[in-house]
C-alpha cells in the first residue's frame, strides 16, 4: 500500500487535504480515485488509513481511519556525521542509513572534501539529500523522516558533540589505538544517542583525527580493509544499530 508524510496542517479532523506536489503524485502518477487507500503517517509518528473521497484539478481530499502506532523507529537516535562524498555515493548511503534506522545526518565539510560547497550549492544539495531521505523513510515504514542538514564543519561537529558516545572511524591507526565497535559501546549499553563520524573518500588529516580524539570522540576500527567511505558508513551504522539492540 502507498505511503505518505502528511503535515498536521494537511489534516482537518478526519479529513486530509492535499495539494501542490501531492495532488501531481496521487493525481497524475497514481492516478488515484475515490474510494482508493493509501496509508499517511503523521507528524507525531502515528499511521492512518486514508480513503479517497474526491480528486478535482485543485485538491485530493481523503477520509481518515482511527490513528494506529507506527513501532519502526529504533529506541536510540544515532546521528550520522558524514564527510560531503560525491552525489551518487552520497545519496546512496543516505538511502541505506535512513533504512537501517539512523535519526539525523549532518554533513560535514573536512580539509580534503573535493566537492565544491558554495552557499547557493549547499542548500540545493540539502534539499536533494533530504528528498533522499525522505523517499527511504517512506519505503523502509519509518515513523519519521530523518532531517538532513546543511554541510556544517568538521571541527565544530566534532568539538560540540556532547548528546552521548561518538565513534570516530579511523581507516589507519592512531596513536592511542582504535576500538572496535563493541569495545566502543560496551559502557554505553544505556545511551540513549550515539554519533558516528565517517571521512571523505580522502580521509580525514592527522589533525582532524587529533582534534576529535582531544574533544572525546573515541577512534573506531572496521577492519584491517580500507572501505569506501560510503560503505564505512553503512557498515559503521549497521553495527552500532546491532549493538545496542536494535536490529532485532
Ligand atoms: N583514501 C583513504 C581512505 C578513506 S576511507 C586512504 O586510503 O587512506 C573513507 C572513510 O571511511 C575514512 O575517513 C573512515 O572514516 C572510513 N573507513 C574506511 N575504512 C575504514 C576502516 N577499515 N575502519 C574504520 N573506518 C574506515
Amino acid at each position: 500500500m502507498k505511503r505518505l508524510f502528511v503535515s498536521d496542517d494537511e489534516v482537518h479532523g478526519d479529513r486530509l487535504l492535499l495539494g501542490g506536489s501531492r495532488l501531481h503524485y496521487l493525481r497524475n502518477v497514481l492516478r488515484a480515485k475515490p474510494g482508493d487507500r493509501f496509508m499517511v503517517v503523521r507528524e507525531n509518528g502515528e499511521q492512518q488509513l486514508a480513503t479517497i473521497r474526491q480528486v478535482t484539478a485543485e485538491v485530493v481530499s481523503a477520509t481518515l481511519a482511527a490513528p494506529q502506532p507506527l513501532d519502526t523507529e529504533p529506541p536510540i537516535r544515532i546521528t550520522l556525521f558524514q564527510a560531503v562524498i560525491k552525489h551518487k555515493p552520497m545519496s546512496l548511503l543516505i538511502q541505506k542509513c535512513v533504512e537501517l534506522g539512523v535519526s539525523a545526518i549532518v554533513p560535514l565539510v573536512t580539509e580534503r572534501t573535493v566537492v565544491r560547497l558554495g552557499p547557493s550549492r549547499r542548500a540545493a544539495k540539502q534539499q536533494r539529500w533530504q528528498q533522499v531521505a525522505t523517499e527511504a523513510a517512506r519505503q523502509s515504514e519509518r515513523a519519521h523522516v530523518p532531517p538532513v542538514s546543511e554541510p556544517v564543519e568538521f571541527s565544530q561537529a566534532a568539538s560540540s558533540w556532547k548528546a552521548g558516545p561518538g565513534l570516530l572511524f579511523a581507516e589507519r591507526e592512531v596513536p592511542a589505538g582504535r576500538l572496535t565497535v563493541a569495545e566502543a559501546l560496551k559502557d554505553h549499553r544505556t545511551c540513549r544517542q550515539v554519533a558516528v563520524f565517517v571521512g571523505p573518500e580522502g580521509g580525514l588529516t592527522d589533525s582532524e583525527i587529533e582534534l576529535a580524539l582531544r574533544h572525546g570522540l573515541a577512534p573506531v576500527t572496521l577492519g584491517p580493509r580500507i572501505l569506501r567511505a560510503e560503505t564505512a558508513a553503512i557498515v559503521g551504522c549497521a553495527l552500532v544499530l546491532y549493538e545496542l539492540g536494535c536490529m532485532q
